[in-house]
């Protein structure tokens, strides 16, 4: 089958790969249907996760038609259309008892990191009943593939973890896709304001068609001006971090008001300052999370139901064998403008 493999930093190439089969009974094999490419395979290839070793299939968002199963599962068989958790959960260890799947002791985000991924024809997915979503009959699977990571992500780690009130302001730092994932959910709680920060006017754009009340180019604007006097002087309730720099993580620290919330989503690869001697006094609290997608099933009746549309994120479509157009697509997204690439091979 073809993949795209990591071989170091800065490296990549579409090969030729032996097909995946059953290794453990609680495995599945799933052949693609539609892949996408994540922010976090561009740190990969910028080296910012060592965990992720040359020779590995990337990607961990997909949906697809299950090939074969192994003799321990029992949710799913041959057939069965899935939607591919990025977390993959056993479901028993003490971690997956708390709901922590990202924390899995045999799992966790392993796909397109310490296992091969979903940027190929098929996929090995471990702990595959408590791993992998039945896909509703009718549901829009290319909307879906938004589902295995983006939406969890701005929703769990922003949202849920910035603590989004009916009336309250929040100002998102980048409006990336994950940036505007989190938006997307933070409606769901009806804050006053959403005030959305980047460099890039075209997405600040859609930002604005999905919903943000106030958008700050940062490029041209002081964003800490900006987000001062649109909230009275007080800063944001909840500062969502969806970029990963440290300028980036520092300027959440200036527009957090006194008891508010930074909810951290961006994977940083250096380190990054927090401010005590101006925070100290602040009232505030700062989370970081790595996805736990336990928040998938409610997101997936959300979507079929269609009160979420996350397929406004799709802005490019490519065959599989044209997906180092796609990563230079991706990669290059203020000249391209892209969202979300969907792969299909
Ligand atoms: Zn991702
Ligand atoms: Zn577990």
């Amino acid at each position: 089958m073809k993949a795209l493999i990591y071989h170091g930093p800065g490296q990549k190439s579409l090969d030729e790969f032996t097909k995946p089969v059953i290794v453990a009974p609680g495995d599945a094999v799933v052949r693609i249907t539609h892949t996408t490419i994540c922010g976090t395979d561009l740190h990969i290839l910028k080296g910012d996760v060592p965990t992720c070793t040359p020779g590995r299939v990337l990607g961990h968002e997909g949906v697809g038609v299950v090939e074969s199963v192994g003799a321990a599962v029992t949710v799913f068989k041959p057939g069965d259309h899935v939607l591919i958790s990025c977390i993959t959960a056993c479901g028993r260890c003490d971690y997956c008892r708390r709901g922590m799947y990202s924390h899995c002791t045999t799992g966790g985000w392993i796909l397109g990191n310490t296992i091969d991924g979903t940027q190929a024809e098929y996929v090995r997915i471990p702990h595959a009943d408590t791993s992998l979503y039945p896909i509703p009959g009718g549901a829009d699977e290319e909307a879906l593939v938004m589902l295995s990571d983006i939406l969890p992500t701005g929703f769990e780690c922003g949202v849920l973890n910035g603590k989004v009130q009916p009336g309250g302001t929040v100002a998102i730092v980048g409006a990336g896709p994950i940036g505007l994932a989190a938006l997307l959910t933070a409606q769901f709680y009806s804050p006053a304001d959403v005030i959305m920060i980047d460099l890039d006017h075209s997405r600040l754009a859609v930002a604005e068609r999905f919903g943000a009340t106030k958008i700050v180019d940062s490029s041209r604007e002081d964003p800490v001006a900006m987000v001062m006097s649109a909230t009275g002087e007080r800063g944001a309730d909840t500062v969502i971090e969806a970029v990963g720099t440290p300028a980036t993580f520092e300027l959440c620290q200036q527009l957090v008001a006194p008891g508010g919330i930074i909810a951290n989503i961006g994977v940083h690869g250096q380190k990054a300052d927090i401010h005590l001697e101006k925070l100290w006094s602040q009232n505030i609290t700062i989370t970081t999370r790595l996805v736990d997608t336990v928040s998938t099933p409610m997101l997936l009746k959300t979507v079929v139901s269609r009160k979420l549309e996350p397929s406004q994120l799709i802005t490019h479509r490519f065959r599989l064998d044209q997906i180092l157009d796609a990563y230079d697509t991706f990669g290059h997204a203020a000249k391209t403008q892209a969202l979300k690439v969907l792969i299909t091979p």
